[in-house]
């Protein structure tokens, strides 16, 4: 069976997360998310996650290198053999690129890149009231609240807000997604794998949307 590699595209709060969590249950895949990458090595105190640190509080982007590298090494585990939803990553042409290369040595392709579109005023509306549990699973104060404030539904642990999304970083973080990530539309919508997807929507209306991308590709 042929391996099924799906690409989140979008800005920072569009629902990227969100949606790749549901995407990889509904279609039995691993969901690889770059950021949650980082942030395990930064709790767990390794090298990458300190070199990584300095770049996410600033809302910088992670050396490309150090990136690639470290998705190289996800997307060579076991749990791998059926596909994955990729969430964070690529975020630059250089990535997009090293990750097709890498693909093909599995004799696989990326199949479909949803790209989930929201407007810049709404997306600092979200990132303000996101509540994160440690084993990263994504609340909003307003919009997906846990059962009880500031804690996680599954397992009961304190929620957290993170560093990188005060409104000032999460500007920054905006700025950075269009200088350097929003050339992947298009690079892309060229290669016919792009589909655009209204991210305005409720959680579950972008769901339903996401699946019918997915099956039709
Ligand atoms: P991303 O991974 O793209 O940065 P997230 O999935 O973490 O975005 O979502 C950002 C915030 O917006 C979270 O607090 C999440 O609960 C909330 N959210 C996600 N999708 C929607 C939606 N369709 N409508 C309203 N809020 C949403
Ligand atoms: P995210 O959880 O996707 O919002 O990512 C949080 C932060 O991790 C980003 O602001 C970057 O600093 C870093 N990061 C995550 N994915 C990548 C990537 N593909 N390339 C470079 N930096 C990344």
């Amino acid at each position: 069976m042929k391996r099924l590699f799906i690409v989140m595209l979008g800005p920072p709060g569009a629902g990227k997360g969100t949606q790749a969590k549901k995407l990889a249950q509904a279609f039995d895949l691993v969901h690889i998310s770059t950021g949650d990458l980082f942030r395990e090595n930064l709790k767990n105190e390794t090298a990458l996650g300190q070199l990584a640190q300095s770049f996410m509080n600033k809302g910088e982007l992670v050396p490309d290198d150090v990136t690639i590298q470290m998705v190289e090494e996800r997307l060579s585990r076991p749990d791998c053999e059926k596909g994955a939803v990729l969430d964070g990553f690529p975020r630059t042409p250089a990535q997009a690129d090293a990750l097709e290369a890498l693909l093909l040595k599995f004799g696989a392709g990326v199949k479909v890149v949803p790209y989930i579109k929201v407007a810049d005023e709404v997306l600092v509306e979200r990132l303000s009231g996101r509540w994160m549990s440690t084993a990263g699973r994504v609340y909003h104060a307003q919009y997906n609240p846990p059962k009880v404030k500031w804690i996680d539904d599954l397992d009961g642990s304190q929620l957290y807000q993170r560093e990188d999304d005060k409104p000032e970083t999460v500007r920054h973080r905006i700025d950075v997604y269009k200088a350097q990530t929003a050339p992947l539309i298009d690079y892309y919508r060229q290669k016919g794998l792009l589909v655009e997807i209204d991210g305005t929507q409720g959680i579950d209306g972008v769901t339903e949307d996401l699946l019918k991308a997915v099956e039709e590709a």
